[in-house]
């Protein structure tokens, strides 16, 4: 059996796309799975929508994501050069083969021509019924031909056979046929020297010894082309296998995700932050997601195991995955399953390791020994790690509102302001400031005067907290400290009541 040998192959025309690192994933588990290699290849021949900082910014992000090639420009195997504009010679050659073997043809119809033929008819294309009214190598004589292209014009168009059926078996779709005759000539060589995508794909594939093109389902039309150039270049018996990944669909509603879903429900479409028109725009790095749970989230994206386990690391995606459980339908894009898997993530860690991710501003204003208990009293309940001290204001701050709907129901104008002030005379005999006491002190308190326990402990979070719920209040108290619980305490009982009196 071949070797197996998958490539993800991007075009630098910007910061990679999430659907891009969807398809990346699944040739890196295919590869990772079947002991084959991962290759990074950059198509890079449009010279026109190149973009800076595209290559760099595609390798950051792969490598983010765990996810790091086995061949590819910095990293060079034994099929290199990794970049297409590398490698024009050989396309050069092949596209010289095709011509001369007849499949392929040069043309030199401008652009404006091209345009009133498809406006004086309705999906007019360039194919086996029009080409022979058209400029090219095939009405021209050899003299004009041979002095068009001295002059540098034209491209070559692929000559697509008449009424001949071509197939192949999609890894995900089953087997896939077109009729020749509805296919276009596509333009696959440009008079600058540059191959277009179909040519320089189909070439690289085939020398880069590809065994399985995994790619996403937009590239499905592409692919009976790539099946006949790959017969055109007598490497019919050497094709890859072909799977499409189903599409990437937006949050509700029909039709393919886009930036403007992103835009309108305020998630990030890039895993790392790129800069759009001068605006930097966060990606999901920055937004504060664990790689791990974007990983598995994408993976969820298309695949699914057949069981109810729904946490993968990448090891057990390697392990458990296969190309026949990947669906045909298109996928939706949840965000809030991303929010979810990132939660799950969070959830498993330790507090050591999430202190490294709240950012100083919110963090410098306590002690690690602090910092450490707040983020085990936040983490079952912060989606995000940075926010761990950010989502819970109280550690930063005393309240100076309290939470209109707690106050209006559960602070007790007879009771609350009294319970409040007795607690702080209890608390405020207590030396060793710690959970567990307080604690025990709030309770025989309530005990000792039959009080409700909710309604007294309503009471005291209040104070501390403004709000009606939260982690442990006894814990939330020992990272706060005596002071500030008592200072709070008594400012409590005048503030409390004075807006539950405003409110009626
Ligand atoms: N350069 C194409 C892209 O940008 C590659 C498609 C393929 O994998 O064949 O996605």
């Amino acid at each position: 059996m071949k070797d197996i040998r998958v490539r993800f192959a991007p075009s630098p025309t910007g910061a990679l796309h999430i659907g891009g690192l969807r398809t990346a994933l699944f040739n890196y588990i295919f590869a990772r799975k079947n002991n084959g290699a991962f290759v990074l290849r950059l198509e890079d021949t449009d010279q026109t929508r190149f973009v800076a900082g595209a290559e760099k910014y595609i390798i950051d992000a792969l490598k983010w994501c765990g996810i790091e090639p086995d061949e590819y420009a910095d990293k060079p195997g034994d099929f290199g050069p990794y970049r297409q504009s590398e490698r024009l010679e050989l396309y050069k050659k092949e596209v010289d083969r095709l011509l001369s073997n007849g499949s392929a043809y040069w043309a030199f119809d401008s652009a404006e021509e091209l345009d009133e033929r498809r406006k004086a008819i309705d999906n007019w294309k360039y194919d086996h019924a029009t080409r022979e009214s058209m400029k090219n190598q095939l009405t021209l004589s050899k003299e004009e031909v041979a002095a068009l292209i001295e002059k540098g014009e034209g491209v070559v168009r692929l000559r697509m056979p008449v009424d001949q059926e071509i197939s192949f078996i999609d890894e995900i779709r089953g087997k896939v046929t077109v009729n020749s005759s509805e296919l276009d000539d596509k333009i696959i060589y440009k008079s600058d020297g540059f191959p277009t995508y179909h040519l320089a794909n189909v070439v690289d594939d085939h020398f880069m010894k590809i065994s399985h093109v995994i790619r996403g389902e937009e590239w499905l039309p592409s692919a009976p082309l790539h099946i006949y150039l790959f017969e055109c270049l007598g490497w019919e018996d050497e094709k890859p296998h072909y799977a499409h990944l189903p599409l990437l669909l937006k949050p509700e509603g029909p039709g393919k995700l886009s930036k403007r879903d992103a835009e309108k429900h305020g998630f990030p479409l890039f895993p790392l932050e790129w800069n759009f028109d001068g605006k930097m725009t966060p990606g999901f790095k920055e937004m504060g997601f664990f790689p791990e749970a974007l990983t598995n989230f994408l993976a969820f994206l298309g695949w699914n195991p057949g069981t109810e386990k729904e946490i993968y690391s990448l090891k057990e995606l390697i392990k458990d995955f296969s190309l026949e459980r990947v669906n045909k339908s298109g996928a939706r894009f949840d965000y809030e399953k991303a929010k979810w898997y990132n939660q799950e993530y969070l959830k498993t860690m330790s507090a050591s390791d999430l202190v490294h991710f709240i950012p100083n501003n919110d963090s410098s204003n306590f002690t690690e020994q602090q910092v450490l208990k707040i983020a085990e009293l936040m983490k079952e309940r912060v989606v995000f790690a940075k926010d761990l001290i950010n989502e819970a204001p109280y550690f930063l701050q005393a309240p100076t509102e309290y939470h209109e709907k707690t106050v209006r129901k559960k602070w007790k104008s007879d009771v609350s302001p009294k319970i409040l002030q007795d607690m702080t005379v209890r608390f405020e005999q207590i030396e060793d400031f710690q959970a567990a006491i307080l604690e025990e002190a709030f309770k025989s308190y309530v005990e000792e005067n039959e009080l409700g326990f909710g309604v007294a402990m309503i009471a005291l979070r209040l104070a501390l907290t403004g709000v009606g719920g939260g982690p442990g209040l006894f814990q939330i108290s020992e990272v706060l400290g005596k002071e500030e619980v008592l200072k709070r305490m008594r400012e409590g009982v005048s503030k409390i009541e004075q807006q539950k009196e405003a409110l009626v």
